[in-house]
């Protein structure tokens, strides 16, 4: 039983440990998006911060004009992020 448990890890512990990380990195995340929520623009802040980042097709980052990508917060809401220069964008209130 052991032994094939140890084929098993020795077969996939990359793998394992990928997801594992993985995790830890969105639980992490979360947490720190929870704790800091206050302190992330509204929407309305940041585009009338950023004049020019609120687009037909959405509101894109002031810096790359990349747009932002949206993330789940449990319990807080949604968080825009540019995944291009890794900054945290505007916040969107759980309705
Ligand atoms: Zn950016």
């Amino acid at each position: 039983m052991w032994n094939s448990l140890l084929a098993f890890w020795d077969q996939y512990h990359g793998l394992i440990i990928g997801f594992a990380v993985l995790a830890l990195v969105l639980f992490v995340n979360q947490f720190i998006f929870r704790r800091g929520w206050k302190s992330y623009p509204a929407r309305e802040q940041y585009v009338a911060a950023h004049p020019g980042s609120a687009t037909a097709g959405g509101v894109v980052c002031a810096k790359c004009r990349q747009k932002a990508a949206g993330m789940a917060v449990a319990s807080a809401g949604r968080i825009y992020r540019c995944t291009w220069c890794e900054t945290e964008l505007y916040r969107v209130d759980r309705a």
